[in-house]
This record gives structure tokens, C-alpha cells and sequence, in this order.
């Protein structure tokens, strides 16, 4: 079985669904409200684990009501949380306005999330069993830097989600072996609109990059090697919230199960379809059976 390890966030989401977002100063009445669990690093490590590997987390949950149902929530998940921290004070919240145009406004806190600021040697030693470290930008950069770092000593490929969209240390580049950006953020790091020109631009500081695309797909560029675009399943989206994490987690168990890059692309974009027509982040999430068959059998998956 593939081991993957999450160094990341994890957050409770707090998502009003109104008609319009309020402007400043002004108080609108939602028509709902729910409490789900997220944060993109649980929301990798869920996917892996649905994908089909064993997966651990490392990270932090707060002291209030949210900490124990973030980490029962990823417990139910088969996400193992034995080095999953409590901190005094909040869990990491996202404070999250839906209108009714499907647009979005959010506000995170990192709360718990911004306590994890270094490793420890049993954080140490389970990288050193994984066959990938996924990372992403919602913990403090210093520990992202050092949790990559750690992996290449040990041998561990690292898998890096950048975002919240932000400047990357040239350590952490440096150490990262597979960069997943999505469109903007590629843009973001390399002030590129072109995703082709952004992929070929980060090659010269990391060895593989996969943009991904939404509904286009993705594309995937390694140095040596022309960019090849990898098109997206043609399926009704009705909620694409993780969909990058989704593909991202199926990615990381593909390649370490050592299928080709062509089919582990092909395999992670069959997850992310089946997840995008369903509604919420980890609740959206395919398992490995389902992921297996809509890869067998892309048609399944088509829109008519
Ligand atoms: P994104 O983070 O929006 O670039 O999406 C990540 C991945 O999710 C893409 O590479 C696709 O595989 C998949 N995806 C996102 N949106 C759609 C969609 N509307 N239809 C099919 N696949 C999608």
C-alpha cells in the first residue's frame, strides 16, 4: 500500500449561504448555514486515504469545540492523527459567504494551524516511511520549507500545493519534486498568464509541474520533455470546492504506486470528475473503486 504523509492545515469551514455578500457596514439575512470540517491539507490527506493509500497527518487542531470534530472527522476518514497536535486556543477556521451566483467570500484564521512551527523527531521519523509528502501553504512557511527539506534528506519525493497564492523561499522550491499549482497561482509565481509559459518557467526550479486547469484539465511539464495537456472528463460540475485537493491526493497515491505519468494523470483526473459533481470538500471525495472505474471506463463519466 502507498504511504503518503500530510504536513497542513486543517479547518473548520463556516459557510453562510446568502443571496448576495453584505457590503461593508451592512447586515444581509443568510438562508443557511453549515459547519464543515476542511483546511486543504486535511482535505489531501482524506483524498489520498479514499484513493487508496495509508495516510497520516501532521498538523494542529485547537482546544474549542471544533478541534475534537476536526480530528474525529479525519479519524472516520482513516486518516491516522496520531501525530496530529492540540493546541491551547481556536482550531483554524474559514469564514466562508456563498451567494447565490455560486461565488465566494472568504476569510481564513489559522488559529491552531499557526502554532505548528517545527517538526519534531516523531514528525521526522513518519515522513522518513512515507513514499510522499504532500504540502501546501496554509501552515507557517519555515515549518513547509523545513518539512520539505527533511523529506529529500530521507529520500521521500515532495508534493507541493501552492496555495494560498504566495512568493516560495527558493529553499523550498529548491527541495519540492512535483509543483501543483492551479491556473492563478501559476500566474501568481510567475506573473505568466500562459499556463505553457508559467509551466516552462517554473521548470527552472523545480523538476515536474502539473497546472491544473478546472474544467480544461491539466497540463504537465518535466524538464527535457515538451508540456503535454491532459484534458478533463466532460462531466456537469455542481460544486468544484477540492477538486484540486482531490486530484492532488489521487496523484500522489498514482505515482507511488508507480503507474506512468500519463495514466496516474489520467487517474487523478477521473477522481477530481467524480468529485465535482457532488457537493462539499471531503463529502465530494471518490474512493478508489469508484476512481478505478470511471478511470476503465471514461465514458461513464461523460456529460451528454
Ligand atoms: P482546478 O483546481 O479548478 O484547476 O481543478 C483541479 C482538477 O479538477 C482539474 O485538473 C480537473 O481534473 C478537475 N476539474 C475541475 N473542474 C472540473 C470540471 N468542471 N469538469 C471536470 N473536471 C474538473
Amino acid at each position: 500500500m502507498t504511504s503518503i504523509v500530510v504536513l497542513g492545515s486543517t479547518n473548520m469551514d463556516l459557510v453562510a449561504y446568502v443571496p448576495r455578500a453584505p457590503a461593508r457596514g451592512e447586515t444581509v439575512t443568510g438562508r443557511a448555514f453549515r459547519t464543515i470540517p476542511g483546511g486543504k491539507g486535511a482535505n489531501q490527506a482524506v483524498a489520498a486515504a479514499r484513493a487508496g493509500a495509508e495516510v497520516a497527518m501532521i498538523g494542529a487542531v485547537g482546544a474549542d469545540d471544533f478541534g475534537p470534530r476536526l480530528r474525529a472527522n479525519l479519524e472516520h476518514c482513516a486518516v491516522d492523527t496520531d501525530l496530529l497536535r492540540t493546541t491551547d486556543g481556536p482550531s483554524g477556521t474559514a469564514h466562508i459567504v456563498v451567494d447565490d451566483e455560486g461565488g465566494n467570500a472568504i476569510v481564513v484564521v489559522p488559529g491552531a494551524n499557526a502554532t505548528v512551527t517545527s517538526l519534531t523527531h516523531g514528525d521526522e521519523a513518519l515522513i522518513g516511511t512515507a513514499d510522499a509528502l504532500l504540502l501546501q501553504l496554509e501552515l507557517p512557511l519555515s515549518v513547509v520549507a523545513e518539512g520539505a527539506r527533511t523529506a529529500r534528506r530521507l529520500g521521500v519525493r515532495t508534493v507541493l500545493t501552492p496555495s494560498p497564492a504566495q512568493a516560495l523561499p527558493a529553499e523550498l522550491l529548491a527541495t519540492t519534486d512535483l509543483l501543483v499549482p492551479n491556473e492563478h497561482e501559476a500566474t501568481a509565481l510567475t506573473g505568466l498568464s500562459d499556463p505553457v509559459a508559467a509551466a516552462r518557467a517554473l521548470l527552472r526550479d523545480v523538476p515536474e509541474v502539473v497546472v491544473t486547469l478546472g474544467a480544461s484539465g491539466c497540463l504537465y511539464a518535466a524538464r527535457g520533455a515538451e508540456p503535454v495537456t491532459v484534458p478533463a472528463p466532460r462531466v456537469r460540475a455542481v460544486d468544484t470546492t477540492a477538486a484540486g485537493d482531490t486530484f492532488v491526493g489521487a496523484l500522489a497515491v498514482a505515482l507511488g504506486e508507480g503507474r506512468p505519468v500519463p495514466e496516474a494523470l489520467a487517474w487523478s483526473q477521473a477522481a477530481a470528475a467524480l468529485s465535482v459533481q457532488r457537493e462539499g470538500a471531503s463529502t465530494s471525495m471518490p474512493y478508489r473503486t469508484e476512481i478505478e472505474a470511471a478511470f476503465l471506463s471514461p465514458d461513464s463519466l461523460e456529460a451528454d
